[in-house]
């Protein structure tokens, strides 16, 4: 058996007295975060000393004693905002992320998380110093709930539910797949499947366009100015759940399938931000650039890749990541490798032996045998339980 996390979103029915408690609550940890860090930039730019939640949390529960209002917060919640702050530290030192930002009123996500303290009981939650709330159970929960996060979409607020949930130890499938991203398509398989992209955004850019031409006519505040914008905040709702639920869809049928699978490794953050240019070296092609990122960014890969690591790794499987150079421009035939191999977006034709296919099949074959040839070297640690399961071959 082995422990994975799972979580479960539902629809939260609070009332009106709750709601008001929810908005205050998301007001203080937009605070909170903003002070902490204010304070963790004051203090690196002046003393050059890193700042952490172990030393901001004891300033914030001080606080907590002298103010009445930030004591009618949870004060587990204020604690876990300041961890937060860690968390986006983190993710901007790894690469993942950009440096965290003051949040606005309006502008981010209102989210807050009760680490302990709440309960739950068939259709309805409790959270310390609220209360019961019902919600919409769209499904069973399974597994034991280790925190829950309240956060605010439009004018619904969500409660998710994160569980520890036991699953039998699986053996991990035999097959083995590279896959290449795309930009027309959503990825390619070394196998020869393709997974086209649903294109969401392109079916909602014209009610989306028309919804914020609309909005632009409005007297700005007034009532029908934020029924526009409701709608436009909905529509955005439809787009990322559509989007999500499509990339759910591809990620489960490859890790249901695939023991070994092997990816580029984008860093879709600096792609999507190298085509603003830097002062040394405007760049080049900005226009185009930008198109080619926006869709990148459409095709939500940091999403895809997330969901494969984590549901391969369900399954006992790896996911291996490979240098993305020259995957698109060597013959998996010869080896030749040139960009004259690459004459067109959609086709392979090798120069020197002339072998011809899907130019992103081509490259998902050779994103696999990188993988093989970094398992090979042992560049992976978990290469062990795979060879226990037999051998791999390529699909
Ligand atoms: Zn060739």
């Amino acid at each position: 058996m082995k422990t994975i996390h799972k979580a479960y979103k539902f629809r939260l029915k609070p009332d009106v007295e709750q709601c008001q408690q929810f908005a205050r609550i998301a007001g203080v940890c937009r605070l909170v975060w903003n002070l902490c860090l204010e304070q963790r930039k004051v203090v690196y730019s002046s003393r050059r000393m890193p700042l952490n939640s172990y030393r901001q949390i004891p300033e914030v529960t001080q606080l907590r004693h002298e103010y009445d209002w930030l004591r009618e917060i949870p004060s587990q919640v204020l604690q876990q905002k300041v961890c937060d702050l860690d968390v986006a530290y983190k993710n901007f030192f790894e690469g993942h992320a950009d440096f965290p930002e003051r949040k606005k009123k309006g502008q981010s996500v209102d989210s807050f998380r009760f680490p302990q303290g709440f309960k739950i009981d068939n259709r309805r939650i409790f959270l310390p110093k609220i209360g019961w709330i019902g919600f919409f159970k769209s499904r069973n929960i399974k597994g034991v709930p280790k925190h829950i996060t309240v956060s605010r979409n439009g004018k619904h607020w969500f409660v998710s539910i994160c569980c520890e949930v036991e699953i039998a130890n699986a053996v991990p499938k035999n097959k083995a797949a590279g896959i290449d991203m795309g930009i027309t398509k959503l990825c390619a398989l070394s196998d020869g499947t393709v997974i086209e992209n649903p294109n969401i955004t392109k079916k909602y850019k014209d009610k989306l366009v028309k919804l914020q031409r609309r909005l632009a006519r409005k007297k700005k505040f007034s009532k029908n100015f934020y029924k526009i914008k409701a709608k436009i905040s909905r529509l955005h709702t439809r787009i990322a759940n559509t989007r999500r639920d499509f990339t759910h869809k591809a990620t489960t049928g490859i890790a249901k399938n695939h023991g070994l699978v092997v990816l580029e490794d984008l860093r879709v953050k600096n792609m999507s931000k190298s085509a603003k240019g830097s002062t040394d070296n405007p760049g080049k092609m900005v226009r185009q650039m930008s198109g080619l990122n926006r869709s990148i960014l459409d095709a939500g890969w940091g999403e895809f890749r997330c969901q494969l690591e984590y549901k391969v790794g369900w399954a006992n499987g790896i996911v291996v990541l490979v240098d993305p150079k020259n995957t698109s421009r060597r013959c998996p035939i010869c080896g030749y490798t040139a960009k004259e191999n690459r004459l067109t977006q959609a086709d392979f034709v090798c120069v020197k032996c002339g072998y011809a296919a899907d130019a992103d099949v081509t490259a998902a074959v050779n994103i696999l045998r990188a993988g093989h040839a970094r398992l090979a070297c042992g560049e992976i640690g978990a290469v062990r339980p795979l060879r226990e399961a037999g051998t791999l071959k390529a699909a």
